[in-house]
């Protein structure tokens, strides 16, 4: 089911990791922004752009991790972009002969078998410094950072205000630092991120994470500066006040304490 959250841009989310699918609206189709993970979203998500009329005419991935590239025929065949960095990590990922075996191996055991991965990853690359999205629609700014993972980018749909976050500002995750990166790095990386996002956020009125719930007004401020303290937090060796972590966290979400332990653990 998609819920409109802006003028031409509507969201759909997924049950399991909360992922949020954003749809944006133009003249002659839609823009369909990291689409969900299982094949029966697909094709719910499918449906309601033919009854909207609106046929996927280009995809984004926010970054090259698993739940942020996949696809399905029944979405159709536009460009699905990414920055240069995320489609070469990609292009590398499906290099190795084995990749069917290791994306399947990243997929959470309750939807393991209901993810198509025929399309996995293909991401058409924008060459670096784009800063629009190639298409018919309202414009879609690029706002390519380090954090999280290579070549991560949030989008910022001008006209009404709405920033899509991918990986970032999530209201269900701690901020999650690029693994790929030396420690001191992944953390710098991460502030530098959160700087960027600050940078845009006056012309924010709803900020769309990855993953969680749509947040409003000066919530996007409100993300950034709780994300900013749980890094300094990991940074400084201090526990963070954090309502995402700890003994309180929402039932089912406990396991977002082991991505913080984690964390800790690599940064010691
Ligand atoms: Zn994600």
């Amino acid at each position: 089911m998609l819920t409109q959250v802006a003028e031409g841009v509507l969201v759909h989310r997924s049950e399991l990791l909360r992922n949020i699918t954003v749809v944006v609206l133009g003249a002659d189709g839609a823009l369909l922004v990291d689409p969900g993970l299982t094949g029966d979203e697909f094709a719910c998500l499918a449906d309601d752009l033919a009854v909207l009329g609106a046929p996927v005419v280009a995809g984004f991935a926010t970054h090259p991790d698993w739940d942020h590239v996949l696809w399905d025929v029944v979405l159709g065949s536009a460009p699905r972009y990414g920055t240069d960095r995320c489609a070469a990590a990609m292009r590398e990922f499906l290099s190795d002969r084995d990749w069917q075996t290791r994306a399947a191996e990243a997929l959470p055991p309750e939807i393991a078998g209901e993810v198509p991965l025929d399309l996995f990853g293909r991401i058409t690359a924008l060459p670096a410094g784009t800063e629009r999205i190639p298409w018919g629609g309202p414009v879609v700014r690029i706002i390519e950072h380090p954090g999280h993972a290579p070549g991560h980018a949030a989008l910022l749909i001008e006209e009404c205000g709405v920033l899509v976050a991918g990986d970032m500002l999530s209201d269900v995750f701690v901020p999650m630092l690029d693994d790929d990166r030396g420690d001191n790095d992944a953390v710098a990386d991460h502030l530098v991120g959160l700087d960027r996002l600050e940078a845009v956020a006056g012309a924010v009125d709803v900020v769309v994470p990855g993953h969680g719930s749509v947040g409003r007004a000066d919530e996007v401020r409100a993300r950034i500066a709780l994300d900013r303290a749980y890094v300094h937090a990991l940074r400084d060796g201090v526990v963070p006040d954090d309502p995402r972590i700890g003994p309180s966290v929402e039932p089912g979400w406990e396991w977002v304490n082991d991505i913080h332990a984690g964390q800790v653990q690599r940064l010691r």
